[in-house]
């Protein structure tokens, strides 16, 4: 009886934890966007991102959902583009 409750408990936390993992996402990470009017298109940030989550047309654009918060592509920007959301 004792085991069948300690398992339940065990198994609550584990699942509250799993459920919890998209809203820690949600709270924490601020996806970095880019003002395209500044952008020139030069492609230093899409070398850097360690989750290719930057494509770069004509104007650079991060996938909000990809990328990880790292700030990487903020650090090489010559022109000051990229900004928290
Ligand atoms: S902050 Fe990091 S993960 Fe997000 S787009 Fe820039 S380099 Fe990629
Ligand atoms: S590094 Fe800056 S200027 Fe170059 S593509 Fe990325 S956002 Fe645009």
């Amino acid at each position: 009886m004792i085991n069948s409750i300690l398992c339940y408990y065990r198994l609550t936390k584990l699942l509250n934890a799993i459920i919890k993992v998209p809203r820690i996402k949600e709270d924490f990470i601020m996806p970095r966007k880019v003002m395209e009017d500044t952008c020139i298109a030069c492609g230093a940030c899409a070398g850097e991102c360690p989750v290719n989550a930057i494509t770069v047309e004509d104007v650079s654009h991060i996938d909000p959902d990809t990328c990880i918060d790292c700030g990487s592509c903020q650090g090489v920007c010559p022109v000051d583009a990229i900004v928290e959301e």
